[in-house]
């Protein structure tokens, strides 16, 4: 793609580049020459004119999201390059040849250098997913350069953009296959079958970030009495059922969800099991349930999406943990987690603790979870830490 533009920034205003930080705000700009579109690649320099990185351009409080420091081409080899190192590093965990494992994120956002994009593997289908105008324009690069790391491993790419691109860019974006057409096999997970409808679904079709959580689930459940709220497709319960549980029980307030889990369930164990499906409210769910589950897991969507609503939302965690600590049994385990980015580990830790404190429970803490290994976080961009757990045994 053709550099359009020179944004030049304000004097040390280029301190955050200088440690690799990937975005440029709005406010560090002091003026551009030439007449950037949205998605453009434009080159930055410092107040004094030298070169200090080139990315896409955008409008809005992020102006440029890096997509390197040197003064290279952003020409079909660089997307090739990128996506390969991408899946080097995939390769190097062992998800790209796995028997037990064929989905798996290959690329996420800043953490693989590629700001604006995420590209999620499920078997033979790639979905990419673009969250800035630069990388949804790219996406036939995006495209190649996977068929060109994968080879005919990939039969089908499906681009899932249209609810993802910043609304007023007017693209009038579709999701669709740019390549190859749907194929309607379930995925596996650690062994676990899944159908994933990355046309419908949420996000991709699965929350792949959960992958590592999931088995721990699994390894605490036997003999227990589980209750997996907000299980989307049933991704802890399945795990659960699988680690021995002696019952599950799963709520989520979609219908639709909830079909899936059955599907799921189904495909894995058949119809003679101990599993229980509630399309319900979650709150509502949880106030009926006294002292009937040993092990409870709380993964609810991302209470605040942005940081106007934050102590909104910490209040929502405390709420949502309170009624766990009261209901759960003695010498229960409780799984809580938060997928929101403005909510850090010590907001989220501190809502649970102020939840157990009004319990009057004694609890431990016995594990702090993250996100997996194929959602890395770039070291300069540490808001990339978005995922957040803890694991807590109920006295
Ligand atoms: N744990 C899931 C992902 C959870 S996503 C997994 O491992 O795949 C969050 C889910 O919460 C969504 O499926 C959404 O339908 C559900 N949800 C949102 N609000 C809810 C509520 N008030 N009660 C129950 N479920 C809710």
């Amino acid at each position: 793609m053709e550099v359009t533009a020179q944004v030049f920034l304000k004097p040390k205003k280029e301190e955050s580049l200088l440690r690799f930080h990937p975005w440029i705000f709005s406010g560090a700009i002091r003026h551009i020459i030439g007449n950037p579109k949205e998605g453009d690649v434009v080159e930055v320099y410092t107040a004094s004119n030298e070169f200090i990185a080139l990315g896409h351009y955008q409008i809005g409080s992020i102006a440029v999201r890096i997509l390197s420091f040197d003064p290279v081409d952003i020409n079909q080899e660089f997307w090739n390059a990128r996506i390969r190192r991408a899946f080097e590093a995939r390769a190097a965990l062992g998800l790209t040849n796995s028997a037990t494992t064929n989905c798996y994120r290959l690329i996420h956002g800043e953490g693989d250098n590629l700001p604006g994009v995420i590209v999620d593997i499920y078997g033979d289908t790639a979905v990419v997913q673009s969250h800035s105008v630069g990388m949804y324009l790219s996406r036939d690069y995006i495209a190649e350069g996977i068929k060109q790391v994968y080879g005919n491993r990939i039969k089908a790419i499906y681009d899932k953009s249209e609810g993802t691109l910043p609304f007023k860019a007017g693209l009038n974006a579709k999701d669709e296959y740019i390549f190859g057409s749907a194929i309607d096999t379930p995925v596996l997970e650690n062994g676990i079958k899944f159908n994933v409808s990355w046309e419908e679904g949420q996000k991709t079709g699965f929350f792949l970030d959960q992958r590592d959580n999931r088995e721990l689930v699994g390894k605490y459940s036997k003999g227990r009495d589980v209750l997996n709220m907000f299980c989307y497709t049933g991704g802890f319960s399945l795990y659960a059922l699988a680690g021995g549980a002696n019952s599950v029980d799963s709520v989520d307030s979609s219908k639709k969800a909830m079909d899936m889990v059955d599907r799921n369930v189904e495909i894995n164990f058949g119809i003679n099991h101990n599993h229980t499906s509630y399309a319900e409210d979650a709150f509502e769910h949880l106030r009926t349930i006294d002292g009937k589950y040993d092990l409870i897991i709380l993964d609810p969507p991302a209470f605040a999406k942005h940081n106007k609503v934050l102590n909104k939302a910490l209040l929502g965690y405390r709420r949502l943990n309170a009624l766990a600590f009261h209901k759960i049994k003695p010498g229960g385990i409780l799984f809580t987690f938060s997928c929101s980015q403005v909510v850090t580990k010590e907001h989220f830790r501190n809502s649970v603790f102020t939840a157990a404190a009004i319990s009057g429970r004694n609890v431990r803490i016995l594990h702090q979870l993250t996100q997996p290994a194929d959602h890395p976080i770039n070291i300069y961009h540490p808001e990339g830490e978005y995922l957040k757990g803890l694991v807590l045994y109920v006295e």
